[in-house]
């Protein structure tokens, strides 16, 4: 499998989520609640599915994924389907520092029954011959949305975590899965939690792992909480410096990141040099379609830091938000830019 991934230059995909049809969850909403219930909603979210894959294989997308139709939350649903956590038993707590949310309890020891998206990712599977990749909550991230009453150790219940996601994670990888990514948002903002134990629990999370891995790190979904946190943090967004030394020696394969339209320096990929980068160059926060040589400018400026060989273009979150519409001219110029740059590399 990682022979298809790695025949083409730039190969091309997204951060994770793309936007549900109407019929299956209201539009142009996080979190938006499903429409359907029982085996209607099971097909309802396969049918979905199946649009996403075609939209992505229309936009010459190239690692494709299940543009994340069968689940709510890219937290929530995961931690639902584990034990040791109480639903109705809500807290209000502080969400990456920034914003407020009404989030479940862990009440006992947390463990998986059983399998959360493996049956998901299977189905996906038949679908295409195509490299797919399979998102998952990342350990620090899976504790910032939670309120913790049993274990009173944010490191505690992030390695229990870890260890939990690491079988999920081989489960997806026996059904096929190239490529299993762990958002991380929360590495963007706990620098030293992220540096003592957070890429340790990522760690164990990828342990005995032989297909790819990711890591995606951003600035979050285009919500309001959000955009006013970037416009609290300067001209020059300098969070992944923090993490990147140490990320850098980890055994993470790959490492996604915001860079369309960010003040990230675009010279702090070198402290991550050597490990592949799946560059955001599509905006997620804006409804403004960008154009392919708009793509192709920001590829150009990571091919400085990052090699050809190891450059994924990608989006720089996820686009659940928007609507169908704009993702999917936002996925067309992804593939438009990478090919400008493909050709341009042909012609050295
Ligand atoms: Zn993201």
């Amino acid at each position: 499998m990682k022979t298809l991934i790695n025949k083409r230059l730039l190969p091309t995909s997204t951060a994770g989520s793309l936007p549900k049809p109407a019929w299956l969850a209201e539009p142009e909403k996080l979190w938006s609640p499903w429409k359907l219930e029982g085996n209607e909603l099971t097909e309802g979210k396969q049918d979905a599915l199946r649009i996403s894959l075609q939209e992505q294989k229309l936009a010459g997308i190239d690692i494709v994924s299940d543009g994340e139709q069968t689940r709510q939350h890219f937290v929530t649903t995961f931690i639902e389907h584990l034990n040791g956590v109480d639903f109705e038993n809500r807290k209000t707590v502080k969400i990456r520092d920034r914003y407020d949310a009404s989030v479940p309890t862990v009440v006992g020891p947390v463990s998986r029954q059983k399998s959360v998206f493996v049956e998901d990712a299977k189905f996906l599977r038949q679908q295409t011959t195509q490299p797919i990749k399979w998102a998952l909550p990342g350990p620090m991230t899976m504790i910032d949305t939670l309120y913790d009453d049993h274990y009173k150790s944010r490191e505690k219940l992030a390695w229990e975590f870890a260890k939990i996601l690491n079988q999920e994670a081989k489960e997806l990888e026996a059904v096929g899965v190239d490529i299993i990514q762990f958002d991380e948002p929360a590495f963007n903002v706990f620098f030293d939690d992220v540096n003592e134990w957070g890429i340790a629990c990522l760690e164990r999370a990828i342990e005995g792992l032989k297909c790819e891995t990711a890591v995606h790190i951003c600035y979050g979904y285009g919500i309001k909480a959000n955009t006013d946190w970037k416009k609290t943090l300067g001209t020059e967004w300098r969070q992944y410096e923090e993490a990147f030394p140490k990320l850098q020696k980890s055994n993470i394969d790959i490492i996604s990141l915001e860079c369309h339209n960010s003040h990230v320096p675009m010279e702090l990929l070198e402290l991550i040099r050597g490990k592949k980068v799946m560059v955001g160059a599509i905006d997620v926060a804006t409804n403004k379609i960008e154009t392919p040589e708009e793509v192709a400018d920001t590829l150009r400026k990571a091919l400085q830091f990052v090699d050809a060989d190891k450059l994924y273009p990608c989006t720089n979150c996820g686009m659940t938000p928007l609507s169908r519409q704009v993702a999917r001219g936002k996925l067309s110029a992804l593939s438009a830019g990478a090919d400008i740059i493909r050709k341009e590399l042909a012609a050295k």
